[in-house]
């Protein structure tokens, strides 16, 4: 399974590590890899300054749903507001990009996560860990979805529409 975090409020290293402490102090479940940081502008209208993400390969004997909540307990323990609106700046985010290849399509839980092949902050850390690795349901690897994506826009450039 692999978990896909980003922070772009306060300590945004801090909140980092702190899920990934949390993580590997979960039921069931056993943090195996972390991949690279990488820095990422906000995208899709979210708020606030650039984000810190990376991906964390877990197993764990916890259901979807199981998951999801404790994903939503670290969040919420790490100071992320219960109203947080969507494109609000955030301490951390924990999304389940990955759960081996199972596919969910439920309100509140879509598994493999439905916007993991076109986001470059995701699909870069998980290409780090895992650049084999089919998505279950575009039948692309990782390496693939992400090569999809073209050329990474040069930093001057994506710095000058602040
Ligand atoms: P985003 O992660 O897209 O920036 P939010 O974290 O604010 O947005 O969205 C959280 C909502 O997304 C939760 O209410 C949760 O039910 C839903 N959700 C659907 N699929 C997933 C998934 N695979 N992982 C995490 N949350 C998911
Ligand atoms: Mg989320």
């Amino acid at each position: 399974m692999f978990i896909g975090m980003g922070s772009n409020l306060g300590d945004r290293l801090a909140h980092c590590r702190a899920a990934l402490d949390r993580l590997a102090l979960l039921p069931g479940t056993r943090l195996k890899r972390v991949s690279p940081f990488l820095e990422s502008e906000p995208q899709e209208g979210v708020e606030g300054g650039r984000f810190l993400n990376a991906v964390a390969e877990v197993s764990t004997s916890l259901a979807p749903r199981e998951l999801l909540g404790h994903l939503q307990d670290i969040e919420a323990g790490l100071g992320r507001a219960p109203d947080h609106r969507a494109g609000a700046a955030r301490t951390i985010d924990l999304d389940i990009l990955l759960y081996g290849d199972t596919v969910m399509n439920d309100p509140d839980l879509t598994i493999p996560h439905p916007r993991m092949a076109v986001r470059r902050f995701v699909l870069a850390p998980l290409v780090a860990l895992a650049p084999g690795l089919r998505h279950p349901v575009l039948q692309m690897t990782t390496t693939e979805l992400l090569r999809r994506l073209g050329p990474e826009r040069p930093a001057a450039l994506s710095g000058m529409r602040q």
